[in-house]
Protein backbone atom coordinates (compact mmCIF):
# COMPACT_ATOMS: atom_id res chain seq x y z
CA UNK A 1 0.00 0.00 0.00
CA UNK A 2 1.26 3.54 -0.70
CA UNK A 3 0.00 6.84 -0.10
CA UNK A 4 0.98 10.51 -0.37
CA UNK A 5 -1.09 13.45 1.05
CA UNK A 6 -1.33 16.71 -1.89
CA UNK A 7 -2.38 18.88 0.89
CA UNK A 8 -3.59 18.05 4.88
CA UNK A 9 -5.87 20.76 6.58
CA UNK A 10 -8.54 23.47 6.95
CA UNK A 11 -6.96 24.89 3.19
CA UNK A 12 -7.57 21.71 1.91
CA UNK A 13 -7.15 18.40 2.12
CA UNK A 14 -6.15 15.46 -0.87
CA UNK A 15 -5.01 11.97 -0.51
CA UNK A 16 -4.06 9.57 -2.95
CA UNK A 17 -3.86 6.06 -2.04
CA UNK A 18 -3.01 2.89 -4.11
CA UNK A 19 -3.18 -1.07 -3.07
CA UNK A 20 -0.80 -1.34 -6.16
CA UNK A 21 -3.55 -1.76 -8.77
CA UNK A 22 -6.32 0.43 -7.61
CA UNK A 23 -5.80 4.27 -7.18
CA UNK A 24 -7.55 6.65 -5.86
CA UNK A 25 -7.86 10.13 -4.14
CA UNK A 26 -9.85 10.60 -0.62
CA UNK A 27 -11.21 14.01 -0.45
CA UNK A 28 -10.14 16.40 -3.33
CA UNK A 29 -10.17 19.99 -1.68
CA UNK A 30 -7.87 22.23 -3.71
CA UNK A 31 -7.98 23.41 -7.29
CA UNK A 32 -7.86 21.10 -9.81
CA UNK A 33 -4.61 22.62 -10.85
CA UNK A 34 -2.65 22.34 -7.41
CA UNK A 35 -3.85 18.23 -7.45
CA UNK A 36 -2.89 17.72 -10.92
CA UNK A 37 0.59 19.29 -10.08
CA UNK A 38 0.92 17.04 -6.20
CA UNK A 39 -0.63 14.02 -8.45
CA UNK A 40 2.36 14.74 -11.14
CA UNK A 41 5.34 14.80 -8.54
CA UNK A 42 4.76 11.03 -7.78
CA UNK A 43 4.15 10.52 -11.89
CA UNK A 44 0.34 9.79 -11.06
CA UNK A 45 -1.57 10.28 -14.20
CA UNK A 46 -5.42 11.74 -12.91
CA UNK A 47 -6.80 9.67 -15.55
CA UNK A 48 -5.62 6.34 -14.22
CA UNK A 49 -7.59 6.77 -10.63
CA UNK A 50 -11.12 5.04 -10.03
CA UNK A 51 -12.63 7.38 -7.87
CA UNK A 52 -12.72 10.25 -5.50
CA UNK A 53 -14.28 9.21 -1.92
CA UNK A 54 -15.47 12.25 -0.51
CA UNK A 55 -15.84 12.30 3.52
CA UNK A 56 -17.93 15.72 3.90
CA UNK A 57 -19.23 18.88 2.80
CA UNK A 58 -16.83 21.42 3.65
CA UNK A 59 -14.95 23.26 0.88
CA UNK A 60 -11.30 22.38 1.89
CA UNK A 61 -12.33 19.00 1.12
CA UNK A 62 -14.33 18.84 -2.07
CA UNK A 63 -13.54 22.36 -3.65
CA UNK A 64 -11.40 20.21 -6.70
CA UNK A 65 -14.07 17.30 -6.78
CA UNK A 66 -16.15 18.25 -9.74
CA UNK A 67 -13.46 19.33 -11.95
CA UNK A 68 -11.55 16.48 -11.38
CA UNK A 69 -14.55 14.36 -11.98
CA UNK A 70 -15.49 16.21 -15.14
CA UNK A 71 -11.75 16.20 -16.31
CA UNK A 72 -10.88 12.90 -16.10
CA UNK A 73 -14.42 11.08 -16.11
CA UNK A 74 -13.86 9.94 -12.05
CA UNK A 75 -17.02 8.48 -10.34
CA UNK A 76 -17.28 9.65 -7.07
CA UNK A 77 -18.73 8.37 -3.79
CA UNK A 78 -20.68 9.87 -0.88
CA UNK A 79 -23.86 9.44 0.67
CA UNK A 80 -27.03 11.31 -0.64
CA UNK A 81 -26.97 13.78 1.57
CA UNK A 82 -23.47 14.71 1.79
CA UNK A 83 -24.13 15.27 -2.42
CA UNK A 84 -27.13 17.22 -1.35
CA UNK A 85 -25.20 19.35 0.80
CA UNK A 86 -22.52 20.44 -1.88
CA UNK A 87 -23.83 19.90 -5.59
CA UNK A 88 -23.60 23.42 -6.22
CA UNK A 89 -20.15 24.04 -5.51
CA UNK A 90 -19.15 20.57 -7.29
CA UNK A 91 -21.23 21.93 -10.54
CA UNK A 92 -22.72 19.85 -13.29
CA UNK A 93 -20.86 16.26 -12.42
CA UNK A 94 -22.68 13.22 -15.10
CA UNK A 95 -24.83 11.72 -13.63
CA UNK A 96 -23.32 7.68 -14.25
CA UNK A 97 -20.28 9.28 -12.19
CA UNK A 98 -22.16 9.27 -9.15
CA UNK A 99 -22.30 6.59 -6.70
CA UNK A 100 -23.65 7.24 -3.17
CA UNK A 101 -23.18 4.94 -0.50
CA UNK A 102 -25.01 5.14 3.13
CA UNK A 103 -23.01 4.96 6.27
CA UNK A 104 -22.27 1.27 8.05
CA UNK A 105 -22.21 -0.08 4.20
CA UNK A 106 -19.40 -1.77 2.66
CA UNK A 107 -18.59 -1.53 -0.99
CA UNK A 108 -16.00 -2.33 -3.67
CA UNK A 109 -13.69 0.48 -5.65
CA UNK A 110 -11.39 -2.52 -8.00
CA UNK A 111 -9.84 -4.31 -5.48
CA UNK A 112 -10.55 -2.12 -2.43
CA UNK A 113 -13.36 -2.84 -0.08
CA UNK A 114 -14.52 0.52 1.36
CA UNK A 115 -16.31 1.03 4.53
CA UNK A 116 -18.01 4.45 5.33
CA UNK A 117 -18.83 5.19 9.48
CA UNK A 118 -19.88 7.97 10.69
CA UNK A 119 -17.82 11.06 12.50
CA UNK A 120 -18.89 13.22 14.89
CA UNK A 121 -18.59 16.55 13.00
CA UNK A 122 -20.84 20.09 12.03
CA UNK A 123 -21.62 18.66 8.51
CA UNK A 124 -24.68 16.81 7.08
CA UNK A 125 -23.30 13.36 6.89
CA UNK A 126 -19.67 12.84 7.82
CA UNK A 127 -17.80 10.04 7.27
CA UNK A 128 -14.41 8.36 7.46
CA UNK A 129 -13.08 5.42 6.25
CA UNK A 130 -11.45 2.20 6.36
CA UNK A 131 -10.09 0.94 3.05
CA UNK A 132 -9.07 -2.94 3.22
CA UNK A 133 -7.32 -5.39 -0.08
CA UNK A 134 -4.64 -7.45 -0.10
CA UNK A 135 -4.92 -7.77 3.64
CA UNK A 136 -4.34 -4.53 4.20
CA UNK A 137 -6.00 -1.77 5.01
CA UNK A 138 -6.05 1.49 5.94
CA UNK A 139 -7.91 3.90 8.44
CA UNK A 140 -8.71 7.63 7.12
CA UNK A 141 -10.33 9.28 10.51
CA UNK A 142 -10.13 13.55 9.79
CA UNK A 143 -13.13 15.77 10.94
CA UNK A 144 -14.18 14.49 13.83
CA UNK A 145 -14.91 16.25 17.51
CA UNK A 146 -14.93 12.96 19.15
CA UNK A 147 -13.89 9.43 18.76
CA UNK A 148 -16.11 6.64 20.39
CA UNK A 149 -15.95 2.82 21.21
CA UNK A 150 -17.50 2.35 17.65
CA UNK A 151 -15.20 4.52 15.85
CA UNK A 152 -12.39 2.99 17.74
CA UNK A 153 -13.23 -0.66 16.77
CA UNK A 154 -13.97 0.21 13.41
CA UNK A 155 -10.23 2.12 12.39
CA UNK A 156 -8.57 -0.74 15.30
CA UNK A 157 -5.84 -2.96 13.48
CA UNK A 158 -5.74 -0.40 10.61
CA UNK A 159 -2.04 -0.96 9.11
CA UNK A 160 -1.66 2.66 8.39
CA UNK A 161 -4.00 5.32 9.94
CA UNK A 162 -4.28 8.30 9.01
CA UNK A 163 -5.82 10.63 11.77
CA UNK A 164 -6.41 14.06 12.38
CA UNK A 165 -4.15 15.96 15.01
CA UNK A 166 -6.27 19.40 14.27
CA UNK A 167 -5.15 21.48 17.56
CA UNK A 168 -3.87 22.75 20.95
CA UNK A 169 -6.75 23.29 22.89
CA UNK A 170 -4.40 25.98 24.47
CA UNK A 171 -3.66 27.53 21.39
CA UNK A 172 -7.29 27.53 20.50
CA UNK A 173 -8.64 28.91 23.60
CA UNK A 174 -5.57 31.80 24.05
CA UNK A 175 -5.61 32.17 20.37
CA UNK A 176 -7.29 35.09 17.92
CA UNK A 177 -10.21 33.14 17.13
CA UNK A 178 -13.75 34.82 18.28
CA UNK A 179 -15.61 32.58 20.73
CA UNK A 180 -18.42 30.89 18.46
CA UNK A 181 -15.31 29.63 16.36
CA UNK A 182 -13.33 28.67 19.36
CA UNK A 183 -16.31 26.76 20.70
CA UNK A 184 -16.86 25.51 17.31
CA UNK A 185 -13.37 23.64 17.28
CA UNK A 186 -13.04 22.54 20.71
CA UNK A 187 -16.64 20.90 20.71
CA UNK A 188 -17.74 17.77 19.90
CA UNK A 189 -18.49 17.99 16.25
CA UNK A 190 -15.22 20.24 16.03
CA UNK A 191 -12.10 18.49 15.47
CA UNK A 192 -9.50 16.55 17.30
CA UNK A 193 -6.77 18.15 19.18
CA UNK A 194 -3.55 16.94 19.51
CA UNK A 195 -4.15 15.85 23.04
CA UNK A 196 -6.99 13.53 21.93
CA UNK A 197 -5.37 11.93 18.92
CA UNK A 198 -2.40 10.53 21.18
CA UNK A 199 -5.44 9.35 23.93
CA UNK A 200 -7.08 7.13 20.68
CA UNK A 201 -3.53 6.04 19.46
CA UNK A 202 -2.55 4.78 23.31
CA UNK A 203 -5.70 2.48 22.58
CA UNK A 204 -5.48 1.97 18.79
CA UNK A 205 -1.80 0.95 18.91
CA UNK A 206 -2.83 -1.95 21.51
CA UNK A 207 -3.48 -3.60 17.78
CA UNK A 208 -1.56 -4.09 15.12
CA UNK A 209 -0.95 -0.20 13.64
CA UNK A 210 2.63 0.26 13.09
CA UNK A 211 2.25 3.32 10.96
CA UNK A 212 0.66 6.39 12.08
CA UNK A 213 -0.35 9.41 10.05
CA UNK A 214 -1.00 12.94 11.84
CA UNK A 215 -3.65 14.77 9.45
CA UNK A 216 -5.26 17.73 8.99
CA UNK A 217 -3.08 20.11 11.33
CA UNK A 218 -4.49 23.93 11.78
CA UNK A 219 -2.63 26.48 10.50
CA UNK A 220 -3.35 28.80 13.29
CA UNK A 221 -4.00 26.77 16.41
CA UNK A 222 -0.58 24.06 16.11
CA UNK A 223 2.65 23.67 14.88
CA UNK A 224 3.71 20.29 13.56
CA UNK A 225 6.24 19.87 15.79
CA UNK A 226 3.88 20.89 18.84
CA UNK A 227 1.48 18.16 17.34
CA UNK A 228 4.77 15.22 17.31
CA UNK A 229 5.71 16.05 20.84
CA UNK A 230 2.46 15.95 22.27
CA UNK A 231 1.20 12.48 20.75
CA UNK A 232 4.75 11.31 21.78
CA UNK A 233 4.47 12.56 25.00
CA UNK A 234 1.28 10.87 25.65
CA UNK A 235 2.54 7.18 24.10
CA UNK A 236 5.35 7.21 25.96
CA UNK A 237 3.46 7.59 29.39
CA UNK A 238 1.67 4.31 27.84
CA UNK A 239 5.92 2.74 27.33
CA UNK A 240 4.79 2.79 23.34
CA UNK A 241 7.93 4.09 21.76
CA UNK A 242 8.18 6.32 18.51
CA UNK A 243 10.22 4.94 15.92
CA UNK A 244 11.05 1.80 17.77
CA UNK A 245 6.99 0.54 18.36
CA UNK A 246 5.51 2.67 15.77
CA UNK A 247 6.57 4.90 13.30
CA UNK A 248 4.24 8.69 12.97
CA UNK A 249 4.53 11.44 10.69
CA UNK A 250 2.94 14.54 9.76
CA UNK A 251 1.26 15.34 6.87
CA UNK A 252 2.34 18.82 5.68
CA UNK A 253 -0.35 21.12 5.43
CA UNK A 254 0.33 23.00 2.12
CA UNK A 255 3.04 21.28 0.45
CA UNK A 256 3.08 17.63 -0.91
CA UNK A 257 3.94 14.83 1.90
CA UNK A 258 6.79 12.30 1.16
CA UNK A 259 5.67 9.05 -0.57
CA UNK A 260 4.37 6.69 2.61
CA UNK A 261 4.66 2.96 1.86
CA UNK A 262 4.21 -0.09 3.83
ZN1 LIG B 1 -11.68 19.76 7.07
ZN1 LIG C 1 -14.93 19.74 7.98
Amino acid sequence: MKLFSVASGSSGNCIYYSDGETDILVDAGLSGKKIQLGLDQFGVDPKGLKGILVTHEHNDHIIGVGIMARRFKLPIYLTERTYLACKDSLGKIDNNLINHFDVGEKFDIGNMKVEAFSTYHDAVDPVGFTITSKEQKLGFLTDTGIVDQRVMETIYNSDILLIESNHDEKMVETGPYPWGLKKRILGEKGHLSNTVAGEVLVEVLKGKTKKVLLAHLSEENNFPQLAKITVETILAKAQIAVGQDVQLDILPRKEVSPLIQL
